[in-house]
């Protein structure tokens, strides 16, 4: 963008000559030659200036070692002009060890070198001008000086971060642990980047660069770098906040605001739990882990010191936790004094014990710091996805499970969960939500579903209706259809409908791939058909149905009878146990019924 190395259209870069002792021409590249012709074939001195010929003598005369000497000298051009240049001058090293003394000079005209420089500066300051536009954070290095600027540039004001030595910089950010453990290798990367003047480059790294070490956050710092003839180079580039998913959760979005724990200001129960299951759902993580803090003895703080000092050590607590957890992850408070973080891709065990610790051991100190002579400790457990569970019940009753080890073992001290060291946790199958009373529902549900099997195959006391009508009560439905016969016609309906003679929208728009290889379609809300399957969608549209449990019954693999379940007053999200009822009763059915 500004000017190449070794490019004389760059307008001012005139070329490379080596001259002896005499001031003789040994070599010159061949841009030199085109811009003096011959006449610098035989004597330097011929295109000199003659007022600044003596000048240009002793200069190069008296240059020693691996001195490098500027000078602006008057030079002939080949159209016989005199202009302005720029020689930088050294002693070519190797010759000299041999006892040769040869003179290299780079030439530049110097009325072009401005325009030149002017144009960088042009092309900086509206660079500078873009950013404080953007209100960016910006770096600058300069490989002539070494120096490393950070400051945001609000085109009045600039705010310097740092004005320093490069190196001087990078130590300063690793011994002042600006850079977080996890990101010291990045930090690495990138300075080598400023150093060599990597063309184009970018990195994402968790500091606290401009907070001074009081915040951490994730940032990233992409730059680019320009390199001038002399192989001299700026780095120029942007740091820029990055938002995790928490921060995007948290920031403006009000119901966020208004779910969170009022006391801690951490996430509240609802919202950690929603944040790990939307992190295990999304798929994007290759682990997510879970963390249950528990203060130990909390309740003899309490009785001890009062309940509002209780208060103050779960702020205390809170505070620590979120401050550890910072952007790898986020926290709430699930409980009186308990708590849990949700940890994104966490790379292995010493990343986590070195988050674990560094809560216990702050928890700790910052209740110290409260009250002398009172030690605050706490207890830990935690687990993994994929690892150690399959849903996010499973992960939370497995955190959980080891929490209780770390209480039963004497508090005050982590475990992650270990199948092998600690054991299976026991698989429920439903959720969490699985209570005393769903469980006994369920076991209700089971009983009224035997006894209808039994009365329609074996004792013959039920017919098809009543099973039918039965079944409307038990799954709370609106309707049940039956469809019976090649072209589905409808055999039943309860209640009644005189909608759609048949089903035939089943065979349109490959509807049949939406079945399970049991034969079963399980839709919540009818409206997800729409575009996908227009014909079924329209259809049952049409006939009101807003979520349905659908059963087809197949013969020589051909569908010959459907038995659908509907809804038409609300949505549902359909228990995983009514649908496997719905598909057995439907089997029976359709044998009893064909
Ligand atoms: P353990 O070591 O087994 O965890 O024992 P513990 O004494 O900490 O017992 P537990 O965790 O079961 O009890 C937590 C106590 O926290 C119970 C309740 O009185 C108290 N608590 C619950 N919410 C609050 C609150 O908002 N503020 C205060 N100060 N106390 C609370
Ligand atoms: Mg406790």
């Amino acid at each position: 963008m500004f000017f190449d190395s070794d490019d004389s259209s760059s307008g001012y870069r005139i070329g490379k000559v080596t001259i002896d002792s005499s001031f003789h021409t040994q070599s010159a590249d061949e841009n030199f030659y085109k811009y003096f012709r011959n006449d610098t074939l035989y004597s330097m001195t011929r295109t000199v200036h003659p007022d600044d010929v003596g000048f240009f003598k002793d200069s190069v005369s008296s240059l020693e070692g691996d001195e490098i000497r500027h000078c602006i000298i008057r030079m002939k051009n080949m159209q016989g002009e005199y202009r302005w240049m720029i020689m930088k001058m050294s002693l070519n090293v190797q010759m000299l060890a041999r006892g040769i003394r040869l003179t290299d000079i780079v030439v530049k005209d110097a009325v072009g070198l401005e325009r030149s420089t002017t144009g960088l500066e042009n092309i900086i300051e509206r660079f500078r001008f873009l950013l404080s536009v953007q209100e960016s954070i910006i770096f600058e290095y300069s490989s002539q000086t070494s120096r490393f600027y950070i400051y945001s540039f609000d085109y009045n004001a600039n705010t310097v971060f740092y004005n320093e030595d490069f190196d001087y910089f990078r130590f300063h950010m690793l011994s002042e642990n600006f850079i977080s453990e996890s990101s010291r290798e990045t930090f690495e990367s990138f300075c080598e980047s400023v150093k060599g003047g990597i063309s184009r480059f970018s990195f994402e790294m968790e500091t606290s660069v401009l907070t001074n070490g009081d915040q951490t956050s994730l940032q990233q710092f992409s730059g680019f770098t320009e390199t001038d003839s002399d192989e001299n180079f700026i780095v120029l580039g942007l740091i820029s906040e990055k938002k995790t998913l928490s921060d995007a959760l948290s920031a403006g979005n009000p119901a966020y605001e208004a779910n969170l724990d009022s006391l801690t200001r951490l996430f509240s129960k609802k919202n950690i739990t929603g944040y790990a299951e939307s992190r295990i759902e999304s798929g994007e993580q290759k682990t997510v882990t879970v963390a249950i803090i528990d203060i130990d003895n909390f309740k003899y703080i309490n009785d001890t010191y009062g309940h509002l000092f209780g208060d103050d050590i779960i702020c205390t607590a809170a505070a620590v936790i979120k401050k550890e957890t910072g952007n790898k992850g986020a926290a709430g408070r699930i409980g009186g004094d308990e708590f849990m973080i949700v940890l994104d891709n966490v790379s292995d065990e010493i990343e986590l014990r070195s988050i674990l610790r560094a809560i216990r051991s702050n928890i700790e100190m910052k209740c110290a710091e409260k009250k002398e002579g009172l030690k605050v400790t706490c207890s830990m457990g935690t687990a993994c996805f994929p690892d150690d569970a399959q849903s996010y019940q499973q992960l939370f009753r497995t955190a959980d499970k080891a929490l209780y080890i770390a209480k039963e073992k004497g508090k005050d001290r982590y475990v992650i969960y270990n199948r092998e060291k600690h054991g299976a946790v026991e698989d429920e199958d439903t959720t969490a939500i699985n209570t005393a009373l769903s469980v006994k529902e369920n076991a209700d549900k089971t009983e009224v579903v035997s006894r209808i099997i039994s009365g329609l195959t074996v004792t013959g006391t039920v017919t098809a209706e009543q099973a039918v009508q039965t079944m409307i009560s038990l799954f709370e439905l609106d309707r049940i259809r039956l469809y019976i016969g090649f072209e589905l016609s409808l055999r039943y309906s309860f209640p009644q409908s005189d909608e759609n003679e048949n089903a035939g929208y089943v065979f349109s728009d490959g509807y049949l791939n939406n079945f399970t290889e049991s034969g079963v379609f399980v839709t919540d809300n009818t409206d997800a058909l729409e575009g996908r399957n227009t014909e079924a969608f329209s259809c049952l549209k049409k006939d009101g149905v807003q979520a349905s449990v659908q059963c087809v019954c197949r013969e020589n693999d051909s569908v010959r009878g459907m038995i659908s379940f509907e809804l038409t007053s609300h949505f549902k999200k359909w228990p995983q146990m009514d649908v496997s009822f719905m598909s057995i009763l439907s089997r029976i059915l359709f044998e009893i019924i064909k």
